[in-house]
């Protein structure tokens, strides 16, 4: 019997630790993690995303395709399927402003995204039909919102009912002590997000760095997913607001490299208010599902996506051939997360078919 030890519990370590029993019952698995779900830290990435679905791979990144895509499907079918995931269908629309398009100086293609064709209901919304004057082209898709408590509960939930089991352990410093965890695991899967080149023994040439996100959760409910990209002067400030199955909304948001302080900036959260109303006014409309008529803020969440150049690493490593890296989601860890561990699969099943030969 193959022992495995998934190290790391947050979106990407719960979802390959699944997708790795699926492909094989008689795996043996543990995870093993300092945070799991129901804590809050922020070195913890997973508990403070919005989360949705909207790609980010280029149109030549086909590996990021291929790993989005398998999530795109893998949520839309949750939703129809099972209500205890806490994922829904709702309209994922983008708005650029006036401003953004103008910045890409004619290359309009740019806005168009390679999944077009691959989600359902994909239209450009041409500019006469879009209610904004700031604003000047739109794309809309029939997109998934997952409601990151209860997904990341449902996920726990899903590895204990497939036998998989949990260890919470201190954060270890070196690799090595990942093999003692449990009865000398044959293989250990590095999916420690932000965590994973700061243990000893893991050598990475690509630079792996954080990107701070800001959100609120709020009271109010919206009626679908609503961004909007391009507000002068602040390239590092976005608009979206997702509503969550559960209730309330998650508004966003910014992206902001080298930024490591937890702390809320106040500014920001008064520009995100003030964008949310404008864009969506029945957030604070009470004869849209009972809402306040102001935006009542739950909690601030500040929140580092765990971001490395070159994007995900998914490989054996060169110099430990038990050890299988699986980290380096960024901003994009929900929707890739089915894919990853669908790659960490094919990683697995290649290195033991070349040990089945060498027997
Ligand atoms: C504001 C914000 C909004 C976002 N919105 C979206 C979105 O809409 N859609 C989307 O797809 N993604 C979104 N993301 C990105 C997504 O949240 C991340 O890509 C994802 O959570 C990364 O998951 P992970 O499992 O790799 O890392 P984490 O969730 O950080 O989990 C890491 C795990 O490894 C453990 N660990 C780390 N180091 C050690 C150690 N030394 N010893 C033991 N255990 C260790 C931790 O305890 C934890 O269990 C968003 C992120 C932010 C911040």
């Amino acid at each position: 019997m193959v022992s495995i030890v998934v190290l790391g519990a947050g979106v990407v370590g719960l979802t390959t630790a699944i997708e790795l029993k699926k492909w094989n019952p008689n795996l043996e698995i543990t995870i093993a993690a300092h945070h799991f779900p129901g804590d809050l830290d922020s070195s913890y990435t997973s508990p403070w995303a919005g989360a949705n679905w909207q790609s980010f791979a280029t149109g030549q990144d086909v590996e990021l395709q291929k790993i989005d895509r398998s999530g795109y499907d893998k949520f839309m079918q949750l939703a129809a399927n099972d209500p205890r995931a806490g994922v829904w269908i709702v309209d994922n629309t983008s708005y650029y402003t006036k401003y953004e398009v103008a910045s890409a100086k004619g290359n309009l293609q740019g806005f168009i995204p390679w999944y077009r064709d691959s989600v359902k209901g994909f239209k450009v919304i041409e500019e006469d039909k879009i209610p904004f004057d700031d604003v000047s082209l739109g794309t809309t898709f029939k997109g998934v919102v997952i409601t990151v408590p209860i997904y990341l509960s449902y996920l726990v939930q899903q590895n204990k009912e497939l036998g998989n089991r949990f260890q919470k352990i201190p954060l270890i410093k070196h690799i090595k002590e990942a093999r003692t965890l449990t009865n000398d695991p044959d293989y250990v899967i590095n999916a420690t997000g932000l965590g994973a080149t700061k243990i000893s023994g893991v050598e990475d040439r690509k630079e792996n760095f954080s990107v701070k996100g800001q959100t609120l959760l709020v009271e109010n409910s919206a009626d679908s997913t609503i961004s909007v990209q391009g507000f002068p002067g602040l390239p590092d400030e976005m608009l979206y607001v997702m509503p969550r199955r559960d209730g309330g909304s998650i508004i966003g948001g910014c992206f902001r490299p080298g930024d490591e302080s937890v702390e809320e900036d106040k500014e920001l959260t008064a520009r995100l208010i003030r964008r949310a109303v404008k864009y969506v006014p029945s957030l604070i409309n009470p004869k849209f599902k009972n809402n306040p008529t102001k935006i009542e803020i739950k909690r601030v969440n500040i929140g580092f996506r765990p971001f490395r150049e070159d994007g995900i690493r998914i490989e054996v490593d060169p110099k430990y051939k038990w050890l299988i890296h699986d980290y380096g989601a960024g901003a994009g860890g929900y929707q890739g997360s089915v894919g990853m561990g669908r790659k960490v699969v094919e990683v697995l099943q290649k290195e033991l078919s070349h040990l089945k030969s060498k027997i």
